[in-house]
């Protein structure tokens, strides 16, 4: 019979999160070195058409679960939906992206079953005669933790978003995809959903950005943080910065990035007066392209630039900004 680690995937505004995709790919990891099959598992409404993404991430079977009731989230649904279909697949690992929703409904379905759950994954690896190993991170940041269990047991493990970024897909990639309608009482949910709103590129979770724009102690203070936010808004990217810059006020708490902060895998990442302390490197590893100013050329962050300018950012901001304004006109 053929074994599975099983990926619950997630989709928001008809597209899958990158999170989800990043969860297939660790999957996919641990399934090879167990020797088994990545089964992802999609609960929506007319959510179906994603199904081949997941397979070009790395899904060898897609299970879709199709019904309206579950257009729009309820942790009450996705339980009721779930997991029976859970409950038949007896997977050798339960893997799933860190998220607000994953938060609602997983863990009691941990405690129902008495599984271990573990949140703040950073990695998954195997050891020994296939043992789930899994580094997290914890005391918000400052510390990792290796946990293993040398016994056979099912361990539900939830993926820090952005902490491994997303692969290339492979077009051609197959996967068996299966359609199941479950019957569900939506007269017994107890939450519901009433409305989702597309995500403000500039106040989105950063670790979902797409761009992100960081300032840190060398933008000088909060007038020198508003330029940077300025250059932020005007290419629809997430404000970030540093810790220090959090310290001083000049940046939401919430919004500071490093391994004490948020990780975030963004396309594009610009750092102004940003010095690159490893702390601060270790939550930016994922960006794909890096752009850094910074008045001092030995900084790190102008190492780690794919395009470095050595130069003052109260400089160089206002002109950047005048430019694109009137590229963007
Ligand atoms: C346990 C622990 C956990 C931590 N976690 C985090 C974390 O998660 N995230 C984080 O960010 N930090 C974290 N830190 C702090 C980290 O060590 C650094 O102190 C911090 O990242 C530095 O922030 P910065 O780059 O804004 O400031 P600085 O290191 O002071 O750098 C400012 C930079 O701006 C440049 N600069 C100055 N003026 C200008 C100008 N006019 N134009 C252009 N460039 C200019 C300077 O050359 C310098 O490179 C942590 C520290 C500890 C001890």
């Amino acid at each position: 019979m053929d074994k599975f680690v099983v990926v619950i995937a997630e989709s928001e505004h008809g597209e899958l999160t990158l999170a989800s995709l990043e969860c297939v790919e660790e999957g996919r990891e641990v399934a090879d070195q167990l020797g088994a099959r990545v089964q992802v598992i999609l609960c929506g409404s007319e959510v179906a058409p994603l199904a081949e993404a997941l397979a070009a991430h790395g899904a060898d079977r897609v299970t879709v679960v199709e019904h309206e009731a579950l257009a729009l989230f309820s942790a009450d649904g996705w339980l009721q939906a779930l997991a029976p279909m859970l409950l038949y697949t007896h997977p050798l690992l339960l893997l799933a992206p860190d998220s607000g929703q994953i938060r609602a409904w997983l863990p009691r379905l941990a405690v129902r079953w008495r599984l271990p759950l573990v949140g703040c994954c950073m990695r998954i690896g195997i050891v020994g005669d296939g043992y789930p190993e899994i580094i997290r991170h914890t005391y918000g940041g400052a510390c990792q933790e290796r946990l293993v269990w040398p016994y056979a047991t099912l361990v539900c493990a939830m993926l820090t978003p952005g902490v491994r970024g997303v692969g290339a897909p492979q077009p051609g990639r197959q996967a068996e995809i299966t359609v199941v309608r479950p019957e569900l009482d939506p007269a017994s949910f107890r939450d519901r959903t009433l409305q989702t709103l597309p995500a403000d590129p500039r106040t989105v979770g950063l670790n979902e950005a797409e761009r992100i724009v960081s300032g840190g102690f060398g933008a000088g203070g909060p007038e020198g943080m508003a330029l940077v936010k300025q250059l932020a808004d005007q290419i629809g990217a997430a404000l970030g910065g540093t810790r220090v810059a959090a310290d001083r006020g000049w940046l939401a708490v919430e919004r500071f990035i490093g391994s004490t902060g948020q990780i975030v895998a963004p396309k594009l990442y610009m750092a102004f007066g940003v010095s690159g302390a490893g702390q601060h490197l270790s939550g930016m590893t994922g960006s794909e392209v890096v752009i850094a100013v910074n008045s001092d050329r030995t900084a790190p962050m102008l190492k780690r630039a794919d395009l470095g300018v050595v130069g003052d950012l109260h400089q160089i901001l206002p002109i950047l900004i005048s430019k694109l304004t009137e590229i963007l006109q």
